[in-house]
């Protein structure tokens, strides 16, 4: 039974080095536990934030301790009257092949219904993230242009589609030519930007903004936030959920450097964590699924297979070789 536990605390961007594989018997469930087998393992930015000794929305990795994320898996045995063998669940679980649980915290999840691995993606915390950070903070209206980057990503990608869905313009930042064509065509965003061969990523918003920006999900932070608060419009609105391209930095530049524009412009930035709505998550799963029946959205995994790529996979999320929501299979 492989388990994976943080190592080191990394130093800027983390490597493989950082996580280290133990091998321990496989755990016997005790009165109301659970056995539980891994089937999908989510990988996801923000445990880069946990892999800090650092006070946040969420406690820190300990060292020498496992890993842990959003996992589906298999109820193996059962003591547990509220769930059966060979039924699958969702929940926040250790980065091991089996684990006990008692199973609190942990949801059933019907692979008629969806693909397991959706459970973890547009059915689970990103697509859950998109749609209550738009709905919660953006206020989206008709006919406003929205901009999101992290476009092709797990929460980028739903993002586009309900500004679609919202009959907004809507405009993508993502990292290669191919993820522009992917959210374009498949996602049905309006226009791409590359921020990887753009010299200019204020005038090329300005170009496919020409009204301007109203309402920008930002995934990234940094210098595209930058930009596109040089395009922002009167009364816009910015949605903090992310900052991919600083996390692996040490130190963060002191002092909001768009206060002029927030006043100037009547902006109103507003950070969240998605669990700031939990309430909201049985409706905002119930949305995100109807929608996907009618197929007024769809998603992209990229599933990794094998549970020793787990870190690989992680590590992979900040070169952004993932569309979609990255996922590692266990088998
Ligand atoms: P993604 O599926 O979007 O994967 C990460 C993507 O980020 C990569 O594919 C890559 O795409 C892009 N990226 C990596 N490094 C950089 C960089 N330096 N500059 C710009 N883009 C970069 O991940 P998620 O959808 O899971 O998460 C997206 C964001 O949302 C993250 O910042 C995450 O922390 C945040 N989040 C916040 C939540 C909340 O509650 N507030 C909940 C869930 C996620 P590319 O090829 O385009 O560079």
């Amino acid at each position: 039974n492989k388990t994976i536990l943080l190592k080191n605390r990394p130093k800027g961007r983390p490597s493989t080095s950082d996580f280290a594989f133990i091998e321990e018997e496989k755990p016997a469930p005790k009165e109301g536990e659970l056995l539980l087998k891994a089937k999908y393992v989510s990988v996801d930015p923000y445990l880069r934030g946990r892999m800090r000794d650092t006070k946040s929305y969420i406690e820190p990795f300990k060292l020498d301790e496992p890993v842990e994320s959003g996992i589906v898996a298999e109820v193996i045995e059962s003591n547990n009257s509220n769930f059966e063998k060979g039924d699958f669940v969702n929940g926040m679980l250790q980065w091991k092949q089996y684990q006990t649980s008692s199973g609190n915290g942990l949801n059933k999840v019907n692979k008629e219904t969806a693909p397991l691995s959706a459970y973890l993606g547009v059915l689970g915390l990103t697509g859950i993230t998109a749609y209550l950070g738009l709905e919660k903070i953006g206020n989206l209206k008709e006919g406003e242009t929205l901009v999101v980057s992290g476009a092709s990503g797990a929460v980028g990608s739903i993002v586009g589609q309900i500004g679609k869905i919202k009959g907004c313009n809507v405009i993508g930042i993502a990292g290669s030519d191919e993820k522009i064509k992917t959210i374009k065509d498949k996602f049905g965003f309006d226009e791409g930007i590359n921020y990887k061969t753009t010299q200019d990523m204020s005038k090329a918003l300005k170009k496919h903004c020409p009204d301007g920006i109203d309402v920008y999900f930002d995934n990234v932070g940094g210098e595209i936030l930058d930009a596109v608060m040089n395009n922002i419009n009167k009364y816009g609105r910015v949605i903090n959920c992310g900052a991919i391209s600083l996390y692996n930095e040490s130190e963060t530049p002191t002092g909001p450097r768009h206060e002029g524009t927030l006043i100037k412009k009547s902006v109103r930035m507003q950070g969240f964590t998605v669990r700031d709505f939990v309430k909201e998550f049985g409706p905002a799963i119930s949305q995100l699924s109807t929608w996907l029946n009618e197929g007024k959205i769809t998603f992209s995994e990229t599933i990794v297979e094998g549970f020793d790529q787990i870190p690989q996979a992680f590590l992979d999320l900040f070169d952004g070789k993932n569309k979609g929501k990255m996922l590692v299979k266990v088998y």
